[in-house]
């Protein structure tokens, strides 16, 4: 039988910072649901209280300015960021990790701040949000404070994210617009599905050149600082010397550290080229 719980609709955030500081950890934050829903039919979360994120004002939708950069409030879906034109003329990073997460029909549900907290090694849009500077904006009753995502993650299915707060919206500088990116996902099956392992690479205006490597250790891994003229065999060193991955049901270790190599290279040539 499904666990029961108490379903909330907060209407403002601070109706949302309240309820989440009277119920700290056995509240959980409903956006798409596609994690959230699924863990509590396996049974693998049972909160008391599910407190749906979608209904509060101010947390909807996506902005840009030249001041902020892009801004991805906590309801944007996956398929509202790939129809959004700015999103697709700036930051073509986040568009190849969005498309590249689940099928159609999840994504028209899976929000992008969701795909963070749930903090899967190989959540798809956590690669360009790091190699792109983002960071978190997060409200809580005690204010606001915001971590850029290089802090973000803790471990597998840990996040800096405290109970009692929620992500209100994720902001990517305007300084990361236009970098020349890309990322490859590598999969069991053509189609939708999880990755083995998921590298994006993006080389900023300013010449820095960063990398993340999905599905290699318990969080994403981010390789920041190197000049875009390294040679790839200086980069692909400094990329397998920061990865720790483990040989599982899906790949092995080999595997996946033959298929990192392989996926800096290939995008070492495409942004150079
Ligand atoms: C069939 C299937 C295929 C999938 N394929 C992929 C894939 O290829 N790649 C991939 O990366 N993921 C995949 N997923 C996982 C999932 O779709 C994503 O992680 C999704 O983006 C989660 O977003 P959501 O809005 O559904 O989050 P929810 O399920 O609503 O929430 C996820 C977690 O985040 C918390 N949370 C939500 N919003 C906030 C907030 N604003 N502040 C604080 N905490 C919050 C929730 O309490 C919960 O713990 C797949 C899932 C399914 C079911």
């Amino acid at each position: 039988m499904l666990h029961q719980f108490t379903y909330l609709a907060p209407r403002t955030r601070a109706e949302l910072h309240g309820v989440l500081a009277d119920n700290g950890a056995a509240a959980s934050l409903l956006a798409g649901g596609t994690d959230l829903l699924v863990n509590i039919r396996a049974g693998l979360a049972r909160p008391k209280i599910v407190v749906d994120a979608k209904t509060v004002e101010g947390l909807a939708g996506l902005a840009w300015s030249e001041r902020e950069g892009l801004v991805i409030h906590a309801g944007v879906t996956i398929n509202a960021l790939l129809a959004d034109a700015r999103t697709q003329n700036d930051y073509p990073l986040l568009i190849a990790c969005a498309r590249d997460l689940a099928s159609h029909q999840i994504r028209n549900r899976a929000t992008v701040v969701g795909n963070v907290v749930n903090a899967s090694p190989c959540a798809d849009m956590a690669p360009a949000l790091l190699c792109l500077r983002a960071r978190a904006v997060i409200g809580s009753k005690r204010g606001e404070r915001e971590i850029p995502f290089s802090a973000f993650f803790k471990g597998v299915k840990k996040t800096a994210v405290a109970p009692d707060e929620v992500v209100e919206r994720v902001v990517v500088p305007a300084a990361s617009a236009r970098a020349r990116a890309g990322y490859y996902k590598l999969k069991r099956i053509n189609g939708h599905d999880l990755g083995i392992v998921g590298v994006a690479l993006s080389v900023e205006r300013s010449g820095e050149m960063r990398l993340t490597i999905g599905s290699c250790a318990p969080t994403p891994i981010l390789v920041e600082g190197l000049e875009s003229s390294l040679p790839a065999d200086a980069v692909v060193a400094k990329v397998l010397a920061a990865i720790n991955p483990i040989s599982d049901v899906r790949a092995t270790k080999e595997y996946r550290s033959h298929m990192v190599e392989y996926y800096v290279r290939r995008l070492l040539d495409e942004v150079r080229s």
